[in-house]
C-alpha cells in the first residue's frame, strides 16, 4: 500500500525515521509521499527521500502556513521544480507532485485573495512541470473548484482528506482529480464522509494518513503513524463492496499511476 499523504518529516517521524518506516514497511505500507509545507521544509523531504527508498515527495506551499511564506517563495519554488525538472530527465528525481497547495479559510489569518493567487500559481508551475498537485481545502469548497476551472491540473491530482458530500466529490472527479481518503472514515458519526466514500467509483480513490495529524479512531489523543493507513484501508473495505484485496490493489495502482511511482 502506499500512504499517499503523510508529514514524515514532522515529528515524532523525524527523530527516528528508520523505526517509523519499519513499522509502516512491516504493517504493508511499503512507500509514502511527504508533502511540503513551505520553503522550510523542502530540503528536509528531499534529504529524506534521498535516504530511503521508500519515501517520494511533493514540494509547495501550503495555504495553512500562508504568513510565514516569503515574498520570493513562489520564485523559489519555481527554480526548485526546474532543477526537478532536470533531474527528472536522467530519472534521478524522487519529487512526484506539486504541493501541498490549496485554500484553508478556517485560519484566523485568512489573506483569501493571497491565498487564491498562490493556489493559482501552483497549478500552473503543475501544469508547466507535467507534475500532479496535491489539494489543501477547508472552508473554501466553491472558491477551489473555480480555480481548478480555470486552471485544470493536466497532469491530475489529489484532493486529500476528503470530507464532504456525495456532489462535491463528484465535482472534483470531474476535473481530473482523485479522492484522498483518510482517518475520517473510521469514526462512525462520520456517516456523510462514509457514505460518500461507499458510494464513489473505486478507480477514485486514494489512501492517506496525513500523519502525524488526522488520528484514526481509537488513537485519538496521539500522534497519527503511517502503519495506521491499515486502519482505514480495513474500515474502506468494510464500507464499500468490493473486498479488501481488490481495494487494496485498484488503490494502490491509482496512486502510484498519479504519482508515476514504480511499485
Ligand atoms: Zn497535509
Amino acid at each position: 500500500m502506499i500512504d499517499s499523504h503523510c508529514h514524515f518529516d514532522f515529528a515524532p517521524f523525524c527523530d527516528d525515521p528508520k523505526a517509523y518506516l519499519e513499522l509502516a514497511h512491516k504493517a504493508g505500507v511499503g512507500k509514502l509521499v511527504i508533502p511540503a509545507v513551505g520553503e522550510r521544509n523542502w530540503r528536509l523531504v528531499r534529504q529524506l527521500a534521498e535516504q530511503f527508498d521508500s519515501l517520494h515527495y511533493a514540494l509547495g506551499l501550503h495555504p495553512f502556513f500562508s504568513a510565514e511564506h516569503s515574498r520570493q517563495a513562489m520564485n523559489a519554488l519555481k527554480a526548485e521544480l526546474e532543477a526537478e525538472s532536470l533531474l527528472r530527465e536522467k530519472n534521478a528525481s524522487r519529487c512526484v507532485a506539486v504541493g501541498e497547495c490549496g485554500l484553508d479559510f478556517a485560519i484566523t489569518d485568512v489573506n483569501r485573495n493571497q491565498q487564491i493567487s498562490l493556489l493559482t500559481q501552483q497549478l500552473e508551475l503543475a501544469n508547466e512541470h507535467n507534475l500532479p498537485i496535491i489539494l489543501h481545502c477547508r472552508k473554501a469548497f466553491p472558491e477551489l473548484v473555480r480555480v481548478l476551472k480555470h486552471n485544470p491540473p493536466v497532469a491530475g491530482g489529489v484532493y486529500h482528506a476528503f470530507s464532504g458530500s456525495l456532489p462535491q466529490a463528484k465535482q472534483i472527479i470531474d476535473l481530473g482529480i482523485k479522492i484522498g481518503v483518510g482517518g475520517t472514515i473510521t469514526y462512525r458519526r462520520a456517516n456523510k464522509t462514509r457514505n460518500t466514500i461507499a458510494a464513489l467509483p473505486l478507480t477514485a480513490l486514494m489512501l492517506e494518513t496525513d500523519a502525524p495529524d488526522m488520528p484514526v479512531s481509537g488513537f485519538q489523543g496521539e500522534p497519527n503513524r503511517p502503519d495506521r493507513l491499515v486502519d482505514i484501508m480495513h474500515e474502506l473495505a468494510t464500507i464499500r463492496a468490493e473486498s479488501k484485496q481488490e481495494i487494496e490493489q485498484v488503490v494502490t495502482l491509482t496512486t502510484a499511476e498519479l504519482f508515476r511511482i514504480s511499485l
